[in-house]
């Protein structure tokens, strides 16, 4: 889907309830579905949710969906003020700084309720090796060593950092096709989770990976390749979290709809 192109969509099977509270939801993850899921059940909210555009055929959640950027905090202010929305909920992905800041700005200059989810990392045990790194550059400098065999799955985005990595050779498993140039030894994948545990495993021995450099997105979907790579004692570069939220933290869709009661 065309990042660019702001489209709304509505389910057919969700009325539209005009007098009713209008939330936005910032989505694209499966937290953010769960919670429209259960908004656009209920009559006493309208529920809209915002996706960034990332993924060509994205899974629709339930209610009111609108794709594309809003033109940053100053379009997002006028988004929120001429769509009148009285409560936002963020629930981007654990590594989406840019919206949270832009979020977080627009509801206090709006004086807006906004309350923010952040899925809960994922958290090494004595049988894991991990290095932790602050960003994907730190990650392409540290496996960019002949003989390493990389399994890179940090979503299309940021593969670029890659690019000029010419001694390690990378199996890249990304949704969509990526827009970067690709390392110059590179093998691509591309399937959206959520992955089991034999399937990373076999993909694992099948591709004598040796290295796995991932995000700590945290959450299931994704968490049988750190599995995978305990079982098979592969050590694991993990990019840390940016900086998202100043404001306080939920972690669970429930406690987002607690706090969304507070403020209805
Ligand atoms: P970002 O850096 O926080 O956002 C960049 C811009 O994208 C925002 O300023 C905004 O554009 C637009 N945007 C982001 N989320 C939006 C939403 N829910 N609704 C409308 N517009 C939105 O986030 P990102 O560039 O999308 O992703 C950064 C990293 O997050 C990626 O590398 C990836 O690791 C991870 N990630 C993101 C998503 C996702 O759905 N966004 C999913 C999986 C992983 P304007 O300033 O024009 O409003």
């Amino acid at each position: 889907m065309d990042a660019d192109k702001v489209i709304e969509m509505q389910s057919v099977t969700t009325p539209t309830r005009s007098q009713a509270p209008r939330v936005l939801i910032l989505g694209g993850t499966t937290e953010a579905s769960e919670i429209a899921r259960r908004l656009a059940a209920r009559s006493d909210v309208t529920v809209i949710s915002s996706l960034a555009g990332r993924v060509r055929q994205p899974r629709l959640p339930a209610g009111i969906v609108r794709v594309g950027g809003f033109g940053g905090a100053a379009g997002l202010i006028s988004y929120l003020t001429n769509d009148n929305i009285g409560v936002v909920i963020d629930a981007t992905h654990p590594y989406a700084s840019k919206i949270s800041g832009n979020a977080e700005l627009a509801c206090n200059t709006l004086r807006l309720p906004l309350i923010a989810l952040e899925r809960p990392p994922w958290e090494p045990n004595e049988h894991d090796c991990w290095y932790t790194v602050p960003d994907v550059q730190a990650a392409a400098t540290m496996v960019n060593h002949k003989n390493n065999r990389v399994f890179l799955s940090i979503g299309r985005q940021e593969l670029g950092a890659f690019s000029r990595c010419e001694d390690a050779w990378f199996l890249v498993r990304a949704i969509d096709e990526p827009a970067d140039k690709m390392p110059a030894k590179s093998k691509l994948i591309l399937q959206r989770g959520p992955f089991h545990l034999d399937d990373e495993l076999q993909l694992f021995r099948n591709e004598s990976i040796s290295l796995i450099v991932s995000k700590n997105s945290g959450g299931t979907a994704t968490y049988s390749k750190l599995e995978a790579a305990r079982a098979l004692k592969i050590p694991v570069v993990m990019i840390d979290r940016p900086l998202k939220h100043k404001i306080p933290t939920v972690a669970r869709p429930e406690d987002v709809l607690l706090k969304l009661a507070e403020f209805l």
